[in-house]
């Protein structure tokens, strides 16, 4: 979907087939029974096979287009056997084809159809056999669904689509030209850039110019909310920019977003774009008792009928956020979550997690795609991505979860399950060898890993998945939850087992259990994400990473994908070196086995700190059982400190209160952990936080699975250490020390506390203004 502008006068609108039949033919219930469909890898295979199956005259992937007006619509046909003159669509699934719903098959119909048109106006085609062929990716039978159309039918249907979809064209191409006008006359809503914002934009449009992707590094409190956005949104009329995504690790990010963009809108007469905020399932759902289809959620009941009434009201809204998106579909009665589904399809800038571009099963990317949009990628906090993107790519199978279960599961999984549960346990007699690898904490797990995933046992799953999607098609209602988190658990194993390389390591924790058998956990454990997350940096025309802790930058392009060439610049920090006093305690050591000797040296540290500059002071360590001892030392010694400590489950309302103790008048000192809650994105200006203490140096604990990693990444790149502990721990380090200079009038004071500090490598690490 989108506009392609030859001047006004000469405007076309450029629409996917699946796209046009997807807004035009779909009616009835939202019905996610069927899910989960097959990965795109098994759709993908199920599409190979299907085509291998046919003679040297089919044709595969065969690309169509055609005019309707000032539409222009495109796409690619599955397959083509001119000899039989049948063109076919390929449907991949598992489970009962009988239980597939009428507006599903209605939906198939519809694009194949249009394709059919497409092919006989291309080959001059009197008419044409069109075929629906579902492939089942269990038991790899198809069963194919055939009519003959004549092409003047076929036109027809074409038209009918095109008709109802044109006037929703008319009005996206009236708003594309309104948004590119109103975004060209932009201007920047303050006086002044702030120091280092001006640089920062200048280096966003460029990159969106050369479509290159970029990585920042710029200090916190140069306003990069809206240094990222405001060029990005001023390039989207030059750059033919399609949409905008602004991806975020946690919710404060999103918030910021919005508000930057309604500093940007604020004339409700210059207000171009829509905005939206994409929030979880779990968030946005009305009834979370509820399963989504028709027959059991009201709000997906008739769904599709309701859908362009709500769509409507959506766009003409504007800004999307969870709130107003709400009240909209409540109106419409439709699902909130859905709609926000529906409207990222029409939506000029979405922001959301970074899932929503990067996992596995990533909307905006399969859009972009599908769509051939044309984005721009802002990735907020981007240093936060590696961590995460190895999650999306890892995957976790608990065995005594699986036993507790199966002891519940019904009476028809019982032979796939018994399957599994033997392979576990064959598996965990012959790895289970207690000998732990990387041996360097004998208290921890046993823990192993293994050259290559175990095939037998992943057979048994495919095995049980298959079994499992057949009882649940049959009973949707009314289902264990032990099951079926066993089974999108075991769903997404296996499809990360497809993706089993290098870049993982398959690894077995091995515990005791009930009778003195062990169990285990089974682990694909993503190491370096890179080629994962390439794909994507690849599909957009520019995607701008940006943080205040993104070096060294060749440690983020390795694990991130980024092209070697990728540039990488810094914004210089508008903090001068005497605002912030930093301090190396060098006779102090926070090694694991002499923290003990640490504690009253730390202390004293932090009391003298305090007497002579009375004030509100963080202090930061590498775990809560080392927090606590220093705590409990100095509350001892000093009770006069007041103190407040960071546990180890906080809500939400209890980390509001431990902010709230960091007043512009108060005093006293907020314990806390590097890396957690309170270690990034806080803001305490001025006087609400006058100096932060930093004991150790954040490095992961040295663990075995920690010393894998560091194994694998110095196969790979040459510098496990440094990759597995050194920078991560600095990123934390250095993160948490920017709490103190929030603005260029704050002055503060940071004491890192551990003689590694001295060390040039280490150094060498900190921020340049710092010293
Ligand atoms: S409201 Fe909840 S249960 Fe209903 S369709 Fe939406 S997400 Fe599904």
């Amino acid at each position: 979907m989108g506009a392609s502008h030859r001047g006004l006068v000469n405007v076309s609108y450029s629409v996917a087939v699946r796209a046009l039949c997807e807004f035009t033919a779909k009616a009835g219930d939202l019905d996610l029974r069927f899910t989960p469909s097959p990965s795109a890898q098994q759709g993908i295979a199920g599409h190979a096979l299907v085509a291998s199956r046919r003679g040297a005259a089919y044709e595969r992937e065969v690309s169509l287009s055609g005019e309707y007006r000032n539409l222009h619509v495109r796409g690619r046909a599955d397959g083509y056997d001119a000899e039989r003159n049948q063109l076919e669509e390929v449907k991949t699934f598992r489970g009962d084809l009988d239980l597939i719903p009428a507006n599903h098959r209605q939906l198939h119909w519809a694009q194949v159809k249009v394709y059919g048109w497409l092919l006989c106006q291309a080959r001059e085609l009197d008419q044409v056999r069109l075929a629906l062929v579902y492939f089942d990716i269990v038991s790899q039978r198809e069963t194919i669904i055939g009519e003959t159309f004549t092409a003047e039918l076929l036109r027809e249907f074409f038209e009918r689509q095109c008709e109802r979809f044109i006037d929703w064209a008319e009005q996206d191409l009236a708003h594309r030209s309104a948004r590119d006008q109103a975004l060209g006359e932009l201007r920047f809503p303050h006086a002044n850039f702030r120091a280092g914002q001006r640089p920062l934009a200048e280096a966003v449009y460029k990159a969106v110019g050369t479509g290159r992707c970029l990585m920042i590094q710029a200090p916190t409190g140069i306003g990069k909310t809206l240094g990222t956005l405001f060029p990005m949104l001023k390039a989207m009329p030059t750059q033919s920019l399609d949409r905008v995504f602004y991806l975020t690790a946690k919710t404060p990010g999103r918030r910021l977003a919005l508000q930057a963009l309604e500093t940007l809108q604020t004339d409700a007469t210059t207000r171009p774009l829509r905005v939206l905020e994409l929030v979880a399932r779990d968030k946005a759902c009305e009834h979370p008792d509820k399963a989504c289809h028709g027959e059991s959620c009201p709000l997906a009941s008739g769904f599709y009928d309701r859908l362009p009434g709500a769509r409507q009201a959506a766009v003409e809204a504007a800004t999307l956020d969870q709130a107003s998106l709400r009240d909209i579909a409540l109106e419409h009665g439709v699902c909130p979550y859905y709609l926000g589904q529906e409207m990222a399809r029409w939506s000029d800038v979405v922001i959301g997690d970074y899932n929503y571009y990067f996992d596995l099963n990533a909307m905006l990317f399969a859009l972009s795609v599908a769509n051939q949009w044309r984005v721009g990628v802002l990735v907020d906090e981007a240093h936060n991505l590696v961590e995460r993107a190895r999650g999306m790519y890892s995957a976790e199978l608990d065995q005594a979860a699986f036993k507790a279960m199966r002891r519940v599961a019904p009476a028809a999984l019982r032979t796939p399950l018994t399957r599994i549960n033997r392979q576990w346990n064959a598996l965990n007699a012959t790895e289970d060898t207690a000998s732990p690898q990387g041996g360097l904490n004998h208290n921890q797990a046993h823990y192993r890993v293994l050259d290559a995933p175990p095939a037998k046992l992943l057979s048994a799953l495919h095995n049980a998945i298959a079994a499992i999607t057949d009882y649940l098609t049959e009973h949707p209602a009314g289902l264990d939850s032990a099951l079926q988190k066993f089974f999108f658990d075991a769903l997404h194993f296996c499809r990360v087992a497809e993706l089993y390389d290098e870049h993982s390591l398959f690894d077995m924790t091995f515990r005791p259990g009930r009778r003195g058998a062990s169990v285990s956990t089974l682990c694909f454990r993503n190491v370096v994400p890179a080629s994962f997350l390439a794909p994507r940096f690849e599909a957009s025309r520019a995607t701008v990473l940006f943080s205040a802790t993104l070096s060294p930058s060749r440690y983020y392009a390795d694990l991130l994908g980024l092209a070697a060439n990728t540039p990488w610049i810094e914004v210089q920090s508008p903090f001068t070196a005497d605002q912030l006093s930093v301090h190396v305690a060098e006779r102090i050591s926070t090694r694991f086995r002499e923290r003990s000797a640490s504690l009253s040296p730390i202390v004293e540290l932090m009391a003298g700190q305090f007497a002579r500059q009375p004030g509100n002071y963080l202090a930061f360590f590498s775990s809560f059982d080392y927090l606590e001892q220093v705590a409990g030392v100095l509350r001892e010694r000093y009770p006069e400190i007041p103190m407040w400590v960071q546990s180890r489950r906080m809500d939400e309302p209890a980390r509001q209160a431990f902010l709230e103790r960091f007043t512009a008048t108060g005093r006293g000192i907020g314990f806390a952990v590097l890396g957690g809650a309170f270690g990034e994105g806080i803001d305490l200006p001025g006087e609400r936080l006058i100096g932060a203490f930093i004991a150790t140096l954040g490095l992961p604990q040295m663990n075995p699975v920690n010393e894998q990693l560091k194994r694998r990444m110095g196969a790979i790149f040459g510098a496990g250490y440094d990759y597995a502990y050194l920078y991560p721990g600095l990123q934390k380090v250095v993160q948490a020390a920017g709490r103190v200079i929030r603005t260029p009038q704050d002055r503060g004071v940071v004491h890192l506390i551990d003689d590694r500090f001295t060390e040039p490598r280490v150094a060498g690490l900190l921020p340049g203004w710092w010293r």
